[in-house]
């Protein structure tokens, strides 16, 4: 990434999401923003904080959030706790950050929030900062959050097993199990959030996506007439910084990432590993966990997989050691290679790996795409089901596991993906070249997410003179 000077006294105060798929894109959306000229605050919670020593060119403000033990609260009661409990902090951190610049003669230009941090449009109007959010997701899966209303009025949720292979008719082709939910008792909440999400958006002066109009221009002019604010869809993030080394993947990780597994991959032939990862957040059962580890090994191709600590549930408590059957590692006579934590983007980017068995999380659902690896699409919640079903029936890119996970059916995919003989398999591996070649030109000079960023920057400059 090319650098550009200084913007003197030209600052932006960005504040991620605290949750490895939130904070990865936001800290790559600050060295790109970094590269343009601006100065970068990172005000962040003090759970799950990014680490500091990794973006010496950033100042960092820890805010308390008061949470010390997460482990009882879910994702939705964590999402609406950090909701309540920021507002008296960032609103405190916010005006010494402010203070502080006017007296280096700075100017705070605006405010970049997580759009899942919907608090801030209130904090932001009373110091008159512009706020612009990042939505971290795609674009494809924010139409069906703007639809939740309509959605229920129509019967559509709460969902019925009778209705799960139907297709909703408003968003073809997402069937009603692909819907964006959550696994709650409360679902009144949850959708109370997606309402707090979409209208903190709304009232934004712009969004910011990490994705590329090439990918989604249809979701992209839909939101485009419902919403009065610019977009900048100015993806992929990580592939603007990917070469420098404080950019790189692993400094905004959360866990540390086992480098050992890339030189296991050296060790194999071009396109015949499959590489596992389910995210930062899902879970699965022990039961679930068997169909899993016997597909692997019975479809006979190599695989490194991602366990991550606590990923394995079983009677409702989360299993220490992953719940392996006697002898069965020893028994793959090193054709699996198991890790706590990957540097995902290089794994993806290493000619040995020949697909992606993931949970749809948008961050790998972009990553995949851009080195070209065609997925298996396994997801679990919220956005991922609509991510998986853009991968296996409008991209084109993928195969997604309808019902239970069978092991017979693992390796069944798999096989169908990674070997030559499959047609089916072949013309994905095509689709999935071609978008990786879309993506590259988007983020080249001359492409559109460059474009935007190019418009994004005179957006937020055009703010200065009024402040
Ligand atoms: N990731 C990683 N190592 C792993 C698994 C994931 O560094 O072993 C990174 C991955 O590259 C991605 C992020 O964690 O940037 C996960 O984000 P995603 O949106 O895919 O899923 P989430 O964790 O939010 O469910």
């Amino acid at each position: 990434m090319r650098m550009e000077k200084q913007r003197k006294g030209v600052r932006l105060v960005l504040l991620p999401l605290p949750f490895q798929g939130h904070i990865n894109p936001m800290l790559q959306l600050a060295n790109i923003l970094y590269s343009k000229g601006f100065s970068i605050t990172i005000i962040h919670t003090t759970f799950n904080p990014p680490n500091p020593l990794n973006y010496p060119h950033f100042t960092f403000c820890p805010i308390q959030d008061g949470i010390t033990d997460s482990s009882s609260l879910d994702l939705l009661h964590l999402i609406i706790l950090l909701n309540i409990r920021c507002v008296t902090p960032f609103r405190d951190m916010l005006a010494k950050v402010i203070s502080d610049a006017r007296d280096n003669k700075e100017i705070v230009a605006c405010l970049i929030s997580d759009a899942l941090f919907y608090f801030t449009q209130a904090v932001s109007n009373t110091f008159e900062l512009p706020r612009i959010v990042l939505r971290t997701s795609g674009i494809s899966s924010f139409v069906p959050f703007l639809l939740f209303p309509l959605l229920i009025e129509r019967g559509y949720i709460p969902i019925q097993d009778s209705q799960l292979e139907e297709t909703v008719t408003e968003i073809p082709p997402l069937k009603v199990k692909d819907l964006p939910l959550i696994d709650t008792k409360e679902p009144e909440k949850y959708y109370k959030e997606l309402s707090n999400l979409v209208e903190g958006t709304k009232a934004s002066c712009g969004v910011i996506w990490n994705s590329f109009e090439d990918l989604e221009s249809s979701p992209l002019s839909y939101l485009r007439q419902e919403f009065q604010i610019p977009f900048f869809p100015i993806g992929p993030f990580h592939k603007y910084s990917s070469s420098s080394s404080s950019s790189s993947s692993s400094s905004s990780s959360l866990l540390t990432q086992d480098q050992s597994c890339i030189s296991w991959l050296d060790r194999h032939k071009p396109n015949s590993v499959i590489y596992v990862s389910f995210g930062s957040l899902a879970a699965i059962t022990a039961a679930k966990f068997m169909e899993i580890a016997w597909g692997l090994a019975s479809s006979m191709h190599p695989f490194l997989w991602v366990i991550r600590k606590g990923m394995v549930i079983d009677d409702g408590k989360e299993c220490l050691d992953p719940p392996f059957p006697a002898g069965f590692i020893d028994n793959l006579e090193g054709r699996g290679y198991i890790v706590k934590w990957a540097p995902q983007q290089e794994v993806l980017a290493h000619k040995a790996v020949g697909a992606f068995w993931t949970h749809c999380g948008w961050n790998s659902t972009l990553e995949s795409i851009c080195e070209g690896v065609p997925m298996i699409c396994m997801p679990f919640f919220t956005d991922q089901k609509v991510n998986a079903r853009y991968v296996s029936s409008v991209w084109k890119i993928g195969v997604q596991f309808e019902g239970e996970v069978k092991r017979e059916e693992v390796v069944k995919m798999i096989r169908g993906l990674i070997e030559g003989n499959n047609k089916e398999g072949s013309q994905i591996r095509e689709r999935v070249l071609d978008l990786k070649e879309k993506a590259r030109v988007s983020w080249n000079h001359g492409g559109s997410s460059y474009t935007y960023l190019d418009a994004l920057v005179n957006f937020i400059l055009s703010f200065e003179p009024k402040r």
